[in-house]
């Protein structure tokens, strides 16, 4: 008897829990995870969760800053949802027994980041995102949600255009083997590992956005990749690099060069609270400039007590590493943090194929159009994944389909992954041009030439960073403009006619 549950979720991160413990009837869920539950990268989320919860803000501020990072391509119906779903979501995720920081009378204390017009970061410390995997796992457990670790799904079982479930690698059994769902969500996370400097764990490498396009679904937006200017130069911690978060600068941390001269007033009006892309530049352009290979974030100049209490985590860190950043500066350099692009979905989580959803970072609502604002990702993970769990109540069972193969060649797929990382990170990082991405698509080409067909277990993971690195280098091509995350140096301007959405799917590509 094939094994069928009735919603099967991929990851264990912000979204895949969300969904999971937000299916409005009493239903088979299960989550499968790659690692263990809580290595996600909601894990690591410094910063906070941007939503609306002072007076001096409103909607309509959070939806314009919004629109303003995105430049042009955000869809604004997803955004108006995101913002006024928001507070009410939020709010949920303290009752349930988040630790956000408030103050004396019980408020939020609410954060400052660069784009955000008003104080409106709903934070725990600087270990937002700690606190809300910890709570949404114990929510899990309660509503008696299975988690399954050491599962890495494959592919998707697609029949007659629905998803019918996954292929999946059993740790257990050492098999591939197939799990049948009702319905099935994506929520896989992003895709930082396809570049050699990231903020994201090592699980981070675009399983589900790979997958969904193997499947044939649309695939929006890839060129916009998110790095954030300031990760740890040399410091890697489980296999990431440590990230200094936004809310440094917006708390009064300076960039400096390394001879000590403050830069980000010649870049940008907002100065060190520009946003990331501009940010992301001026310190490639420094670098660039001084031939040097990172740049300094010093935020010495403020109490040592305040320093060690709001970022206690980026305290003990740096300090680990012989930075006591209460009394010199850290250095810092760009790093792959975000995915704006991912699967296309609508604002109910749905898909091209029918019975799939994806989530979270995997997923693309429209909402970052062309830049995430800071602190909106979890915002967004957070508002459409209980949008997809209301929708998918209803689903209609599932006929499971006849005779799948299974169709697996374990062990033959050759460990591509440094490979990719170097060529992504020297052709299509922060500032890009259209011969290097040529050469990186002949030579990413060149790789998948090696590893492609069959399902793979050992190496799952570099055919599907391939597919990755292949996407996001046909998405940057077709943009030949500058647009918010994307900058081409040959075509500096915005060009409106650009003003819409890449789509992409696996005919624009493989076939
Ligand atoms: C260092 C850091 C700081 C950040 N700070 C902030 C912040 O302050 N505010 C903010 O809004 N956003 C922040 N972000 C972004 C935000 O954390 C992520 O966008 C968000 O957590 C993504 O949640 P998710 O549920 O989509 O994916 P994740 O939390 O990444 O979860 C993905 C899950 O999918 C699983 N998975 C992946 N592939 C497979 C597979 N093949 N089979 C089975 N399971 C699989 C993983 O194991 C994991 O459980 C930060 C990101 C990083 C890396």
């Amino acid at each position: 008897m094939p094994r069928k549950v009735d919603f099967l979720v991929i990851g264990s991160g912000i979204a895949g829990l969300t969904f999971a413990t937000k299916i409005p009837r009493p239903a088979d869920i299960l989550i499968l995870t790659k690692k263990r539950k809580a290595d996600t990268n909601t894990n690591y989320a410094q910063g906070g969760i941007a939503s609306v919860f002072s007076n001096e803000d409103s909607f309509d501020s959070h939806i314009q800053d919004t629109l303003n990072a995105g430049v042009g391509i955000c869809h604004k119906d997803a955004v108006e949802i995101m913002v006024s779903n928001g507070p009410r979501l939020v709010q949920e995720l303290y009752d349930m027994g988040c630790r956000f920081s408030v103050d004396a009378q019980g408020k939020f204390l609410l954060g400052r980041e660069g784009g955000h017009a008003k104080r409106r970061i709903v934070h725990a410390k600087d270990y937002t995102g700690y606190e809300i995997e910890r709570v949404l796992l114990e929510r899990a457990k309660q509503r008696g949600v299975v988690i399954s670790e050491n599962e890495i799904a494959l592919d998707l079982v697609v029949d007659n255009d629905e998803c019918c479930g996954v292929y999946y690698f059993d740790a257990d059994t050492r098999r591939i083997d197939i799990l049948y769902a009702d319905a099935t969500a994506l929520a896989t996370g992003g895709a930082g590992q396809v570049y050699m400097h990231t903020t994201n764990p090592p699980i981070a490498t675009g399983d589900g956005i790979a997958m969904a396009f193997r499947a044939g679904t649309r695939i929006a937006n890839m060129e916009f990749v998110q790095f954030h200017p300031t990760a740890v130069f040399t410091i890697q911690v489980d296999g990431r690099s440590f990230l200094i978060s936004e809310a440094v600068r917006g708390e009064g941390g300076i960039l400096k060069t390394t001879e000590g001269e403050p830069f980000m007033d010649k870049y940008s009006t907002a100065g060190n609270l520009a946003p990331r892309d501009i940010v992301a530049r001026a310190c490639v352009a420094e670098m660039k400039r001084l031939g040097t290979t990172h740049v300094l974030l010093d935020i010495s100049h403020l109490p040592a007590d305040f320093l060690r209490n709001r970022f206690p985590t980026i305290y003990d860190t740096c300090l680990r590493w012989g930075i006591d950043i209460t009394r010199e500066p850290i250095p810092v350099v760009p790093a792959a943090h975000y995915a704006c692009g991912g699967i296309q979905v609508n604002t109910q989580g749905e898909t091209s194929i029918k019975r799939l959803y994806a989530l979270g970072e995997s997923a693309c609502t429209g909402v970052h159009g062309s830049n995430r604002l800071a602190s909106n990702s979890l915002l967004e993970a957070l508002v459409f994944a209980t949008r997809a769990a209301q929708h998918a109540g209803d689903i209609a069972g599932l006929a499971i389909p006849r005779d799948v193969p299974i169709n697996a060649t374990p062990d033959k797929c050759p460990d591509r992954k440094l490979m990719i990382k170097e060529i992504m990170s020297r052709y299509v990082g922060v500032i890009r041009n259209k011969q290097g991405l040529i050469a990186a698509r002949d030579q990413v080409r060149r790789l998948y030439a090696e590893i492609a067909d069959g399902i793979h277990y050992k190496n799952a993971e570099s055919l599907n960073m391939t597919h990755i690195a292949l996407m996001i280098i046909e998405s940057a091509l077709r943009r030949q403009e500058s647009r918010g995350l994307h900058y081409m140096e040959d075509h500096p301007g915005t060009d409106p006619e650009h003003a819409h959405d890449t789509v992409i799917d696996r005919t624009s590509i493989l076939e």
